[in-house]
């Protein structure tokens, strides 16, 4: 654990340049508009450690897959999340002397993410190797209000000598990523050009043949002053356009170079118009200047803020924790394309190819559904809908038939291209996460137009996968459902993983509910939808059948579900009398020894009483809770928000702070020591999950509004907005008391502990604990 990152509010500051960290914080300080993103490095020349990092959501390579043991089945590549044209490139030569902070003495070092604006500021004063010293300040952003646009301001002032400053704003687009399973590059270069103020590089990736142009425009003025000063432009690097510009900067003038960068990708537009749709964008940018753009983008995130802000008063790191998390989540998703969604890692680094995971419906989801319009919560369901033919045939190619579909545990374009067999081939539960996102924004929104048009069919082809994948045990004369892999990767291949087996029945329950629904309301869509999936209603008899006689793995003696066949005959050594030199145990031990140990990488048997909290009384909580969380070691990032709003409906309210601090400042503090690689997005919505589910009760139950709120010891309050059908709440937790505001829209219902309440617009009431 790390803690160099200042508290504040709203800012997030380095304050000390320390290069062993510089990738740490490369992570931390990376910004991005749901479009692309990127790593904060530096503008200037860095040789010391980093890690580019520049990437176009939605733009992969297929990476050639690598492994031992080839086995049936398994896919043909691994989606790489592309490093893509470094576009915020400026070289400075000091009178003929490169800047280069690696050989620099530096005097002051600070890097600024202001969250409330987003905006990456970083400024430093330092020495050259033969005695120059400069100050730079840096600004830059990638626009919200313009998803093609970024923006950089550059400024230097020599602070003991005078003379020729080179600026060199480039473009590169012959980059290539650490984690290429061949060391192959993935782009080609396909046009380029460099004239007096600017140029463009279109690039375009092997296989996949996506193209994006990158195109600059810059202004260079000395204390203000534009001064015409371009000496050269270069084109005859690879893949690489750069302008060369010098200036004469007295001692303690300021040069300030402005550079606009516009980002068009094959995704949104005609090969033909990349160019001509990114110089019309420059244009705009540069005519409206750096400054009204920044107003432009601190605009659009604070509408952002508005809908979903989270205050936390007397803990200044706790509110820097939440408010960093939901920052990146708002950049790494704006739901705004269907063909998006939340790779883990975002745009912050190479490591797990940005594709899509679980995490975003089992953690994700609902932070979008309380924090932004509902178009963009059904924009990511409707993502998994455009995937639903690519599902099938993938549970086609591992041998089902008739319409099932098994969803990819990680993909790109909706094939599956991860290939660890125990993941690829038994983590199924990921199938039960999509329908469960279903009914979550049904029960959310009541839009059932989205079932009818949408939701069923996902619910039916998951139905009937799981049809076929259990079977039915002469021994028990019951369904079960062997060989998987649960939400705990630390171990594979079991019998009858309890949170499998409940949600495989929940799945089956819950799609025959939908098709009684659609059968019942909407008779048009119900047609269509039958005859085009060969729907027959035999199937839900079959489907009920499993329900009724599906087998759950438990200790009667123990009170509590077993997370799978045989979980009772490992060794019971609690994690508190674990050494503690051999944690994280996925780096200490062999995988042998970590598969046959008792502990537990994530929430399992607890993620489904999570999920599925309402069919379980308090006490089963209680003792399936005692029971599994002394032998969980938490080694996945999503694992300690589960446990946090499980700890909070329980009254375990210390516990409860202890792990949303775990999740909150993972990777502010570096926790897992692996922030280099990049953030940990997807867990970031557990973070809010704590908050909000956690200290705030908030439940949804039969399309109703549940509140329980309660303030952490260690707070003197706190106050979280949501949007619920129609209306915006500011929901607020005071030692006194709660105060709820209904910040517009329509009139508010909901319970608050056991009374309802309704709030018209604009109505604020106070209620005590
Ligand atoms: C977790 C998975 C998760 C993946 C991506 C793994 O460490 O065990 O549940 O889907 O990370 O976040």
């Amino acid at each position: 654990m790390k803690e160099f990152i200042e508290h504040h509010e709203w800012l997030v500051v380095e304050n000390t340049w320390n290069p062993a960290w510089n990738k740490i914080s490369e992570s931390i300080f990376s910004i991005g508009n749901g479009r692309f993103g990127q790593r904060a490095n530096f503008e200037e020349k860095y040789s010391g450690d980093t890690l580019q990092g520049s990437y176009v959501a939605g733009v992969y390579y297929p990476d050639k897959t690598r492994v031992g043991w080839w086995k049936n089945g398994y896919p043909e590549y691994f989606a790489k999340v592309l490093n893509a044209t470094n576009f915020i490139g400026i070289g400075i030569t000091l009178a003929g002397e490169e800047l280069d902070l690696a050989h620099c003495t530096v005097q002051a070092f600070r890097r600024e993410l202001d969250m409330q604006k987003g905006a990456l500021k970083r400024s430093f004063t330092a020495t050259t190797a033969s005695g120059k010293q400069v100050s730079v300040v840096s600004t830059r952003f990638c626009s919200m209000a313009n998803d093609q646009l970024a923006a950089i301001e550059y400024s230097i002032t020599p602070l003991n000598f005078g003379g020729e400053i080179r600026f060199e704003p480039y473009l590169d687009a012959d980059v290539r990523n650490q984690d290429a399973n061949y060391g192959d590059s993935f782009w080609v270069e396909i046009a380029k050009n460099a004239q007096k103020g600017g140029g463009y590089v279109v690039a375009e990736t092997k296989k996949t043949g996506y193209q994006v142009c990158t195109a600059m425009q810059y202004k260079l003025g000395v204390n203000a002053q534009n001064v015409a000063t371009e000496s050269a432009h270069t084109t005859e690097k690879y893949s690489y356009i750069a302008n060369q510009i010098t200036a004469q900067v007295a001692q303690n003038q300021t040069a300030t170079l402005t550079k606009y960068v516009a980002i068009t990708s094959t995704l949104n537009h005609e090969k033909g118009a990349l160019v001509s749709v990114a110089e019309a964008a420059l244009q705009t940018a540069a005519a409206q200047g750096f400054s009204s753009l920044m107003a432009a983008q601190a605009q659009a995130w604070q509408k952002k803020w508005e809908l979903g802000d989270v205050v936390i008063t007397g803990d200044v790191a706790a509110q820097q924790g939440i408010r960093f998390n939901m920052f990146q989540l708002h950049q790494t998703y704006t739901g705004e394309d269907q063909r998006l969604n939340i790779g883990p890692k975002g745009f912050t680094g190479e490591k797990y190819g940005g594709s899509t995971y679980w995490d975003t419906e089992a953690y994700c989801l609902a932070f979008y559904l309380a924090t932004a319009p509902q178009s963009v919560a059904r924009n990511l369901l409707i993502y998994r809908h455009k995937h639903l033919q690519k599902a099938i045939e993938n549970a086609a190619k591992l041998g089902f038939s008739k319409g099932a579909a098994l969803y990819p545990m990680v993909t790109m374009n909706g094939e599956e291209c991860h290939n660890e067999w125990e993941i690829t081939f038994e983590e199924i539960h990921r199938n039960g996460a999509i329908a469960h996102a279903i009914f979550d924004y049904i029960n959310y929104t009541n839009d059932q137009k989205y079932l009818a048009e949408y939701g069923l069919e996902v619910l039916i082809a998951i139905a009937r996968f799981w049809a076929q994948r259990v079977n039915f045990s002469p021994e028990k004369k019951q369904y079960v459902i062997l060989g998987v892999t649960g939400p705990n990767e630390y171990e594979n291949n079991v019998n009858n993983n309890w949170y499998t087996n409940y949600l495989a029945t929940w799945c089956l329950k819950y799609a025959i509910e939908c098709v009684d629904y659609v059968k019942n309301t909407d008779k048009i869509a119900n047609e269509r939808l039958f005859a085009q999936i060969n729907f027959e209603q035999g199937e839900c008899a079959a489907w009920q059948n499993i329900v009724d006689n599906m087998y759950f793995p438990e200790d009667k003696n123990l009170g509590v579900f077993l997370q799978q066949d045989g979980f009772m005959d490992k060794e019971q050594i609690l994690v508190k009398d674990l050494d503690p030199s051999q944690r994280p145990i996925h780096e200490h031990w062999s995988w042998d020894r970590v598969l046959r140990s008792v502990y537990i990488k994530q929430a399992d048997v607890l993620q489904g009483l999570y999920f599925f909290e309402d069919d379980f009384d308090a006490e089963t909580h209680r003792r399936n809770y005692d029971f599994y969380e002394p032998r969980t070691v938490h080694e996945s990032s999503l694992s300690p928000c589960v446990h946090s709003i499980l700890a909070a409906k329980l009254g375990d309210y210390e516990r409860a702070h202890q792990f949303y601090l775990r999740t909150a400042r993972l990777d502010l503090d570096d926790y897992n020591n692996d922030t280099k690689d990049g953030l940990h997005i997807t867990s970031m919505a557990g973070s809010w999950l704590s908050v909000v589910q956690g200290f705030g009760g908030m439940r949804v139950r039969n399309g109703k509004l549940y509140l329980a709120p309660f303030l952490p010891a260690q707070w003197q309050g706190y106050a979280f907005k949501i949007s619920f059908k129609g209306a915006t709440l500011n929901i607020e937790a005071t030692q006194k008391g709660i105060t709820i505001t209904n910040l517009g829209g329509a009139a508010a219902h909901f319970t608050l502990f056991d009374t309802e309440h309704t709030l018209e617009k604009d109505q604020t009431k106070s209620y005590n604990f």
